[in-house]
């Protein structure tokens, strides 16, 4: 019989955890002449009682499975620790609030056991719970990233994915620092098939996210799959030579045919704001591939186990 891993990052997630564990536990009973499953929680270093829900669950039953993180190392290294171990043949990520409807698992099972996918992939198709600002800076991100990254990235793409144990261990073969999952997900290529869903409330607790932590999360995500930042950067500086240049010419055509009165200093001071500006953007730009390349060749670990369900199994 094949086995599902399902993989739950989960960070402060105290409330819903039991909520969670008894929703898909309700799929799992109807889908058990099907398959079997194990349960691979990984705790990202909660400050709440998540640890302790966790043991509770995996004293009760044998299939739950857990690794607690030594701090918060953020939902990517969750996953990724997850993910490598995991032992299933299908391996899928949720998150722990419910928003992954587990209902839709049974139909992503059968779409991997017919043969011809190696992915069963969700995407939402509205955006309920989330504010206003956050879902036009989606937008803006899915356009832009789709304009200069030659990886597709699905608008509206759920980390909720049944894969194969192949396609995982693709992804988990690429130990890179700066993680960005719905990327990776999408490099390793192998044949998804996308299922609509609409995404509900929030189950319980509260979101992670705040905006700049999903605003930096994206600026990850496009140093990580597109180098046109730095072309952009290149092309103001060439555009800037040029527009230079020709009022250099300009200015030495009118000087010789009207002289030179003094002048224009308030004007001088604009451009030299607008230039060092600029300056400074692509610097920035520069420095943010710089700093991330930095980061990677240190080849610090990604995440750092403190305990797992063996412990307490001992
Ligand atoms: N999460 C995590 N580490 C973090 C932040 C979040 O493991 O540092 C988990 C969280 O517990 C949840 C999932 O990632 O299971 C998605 O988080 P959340 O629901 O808060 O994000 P949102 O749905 O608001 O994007
Ligand atoms: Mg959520």
């Amino acid at each position: 019989m094949k086995k599902i891993s399902i993989v739950v990052p989960c960070y402060n997630e105290e409330e819903s955890l039991p909520l969670f564990y008894d929703e898909v536990n309700k799929i799992t009973e109807q889908m058990k002449k099907k398959c079997e499953f194990e349960f691979v929680f990984v705790n990202d270093g909660s400050k709440d009682h998540t640890l302790e829900e966790l043991r509770k669950l995996a004293k009760k039953d044998k299939r739950v499975r857990y690794i607690s993180f030594s701090r918060n190392f953020g939902k990517e290294a969750g996953m990724l620790a997850g993910l490598e171990h995991a032992t299933g043949d299908y391996i899928t990520t949720m998150d722990a609030d419910l928003q992954d409807p587990p209902a839709l698992l049974e139909e992503m099972f059968d779409t991997l056991e017919a043969g011809e996918y190696d992915c069963c992939a969700t995407k939402s198709t509205n955006r309920k719970g989330y504010s206003f600002l956050r879902k036009t800076f989606t937008k803006w991100f899915y356009s832009i990233i789709g304009k200069i990254s030659k990886i597709e990235m699905v608008p509206g793409a759920r980390d909720f994915r049944l894969m194969t144990r192949q396609m995982v261990d693709a992804i988990i073969s690429m130990r890179e620092y700066n993680r960005y999952s719905k990327g990776l997900f999408s490099f390793v290529g192998f044949q998804t098939k996308w299922i609509d869903f609409e995404i509900e409330d929030r189950q319980a607790g509260v979101s992670k996210f705040n905006f700049w932590k999903l605003f930096s999360y994206a600026i990850e995500g496009i140093v990580a799959f597109s180098t046109s930042p730095l072309v952009f950067a290149a092309l103001v500086g060439i555009i800037f030579c040029i527009i230079a240049f020709i009022m250099i010419i300009f200015i030495i055509i009118k000087t010789l045919v009207w002289g030179d009165p003094v002048g224009g200093w308030p004007s001088m001071v604009c451009i030299m704001f607008l230039v060092g500006g600029i300056q400074l953007f692509c610097t920035g730009i520069i420095g943010e591939y710089l700093a991330k390349t930095y980061l990677e060749t240190k080849h610090r670990p990604i995440y750092i186990i403190k305990e797992t369900e063996k412990d307490i199994r001992k």
